[in-house]
């Protein structure tokens, strides 16, 4: 099978590492391009990773906010959720870089 992203190398079927951010998930089937590299884990796979999230708490926790104001700084609200998993209370030092101009990553020091 040729790799779908470059179309130049050959998907080899291997046991790839996931990650969720910073946390390691287990090693899963996928299919490795020769060339390029990109992993693209199979379908069973990625049923297992699903699970696997899902019984950490971290699936689907993805959620909208919006910038709001105060004095005159600009508030990004953390979902509950969120918090709740990073552990994060008042007064808790972040880091906050951007990366381009569409991402914002904030990091817990
Ligand atoms: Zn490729």
């Amino acid at each position: 099978m040729k790799c779908p992203l470059c179309d130049k190398g050959r998907l080899i079927r291997k046991k790839s590492p996931f990650m969720y951010g910073d946390i390691y998930f287990d090693k899963y089937d996928s299919d490795v391009c020769s060339k390029c590299g990109e992993v693209i884990f199979t379908e069973e796979s990625a049923l297992e990773i699903e699970k696997k999230a899902k019984k950490l708490g971290i699936w689907g926790m993805e959620k909208k906010s919006k910038i709001s104001y105060a004095g005159n700084s600009l508030i990004v609200r953390i979902p509950k959720s969120i918090a709740k998993f990073m552990r994060l209370t008042k007064g808790k030092g972040i880091l906050i870089k951007p990366e381009g101009k569409k991402k914002l990553v904030v990091e817990v020091a």
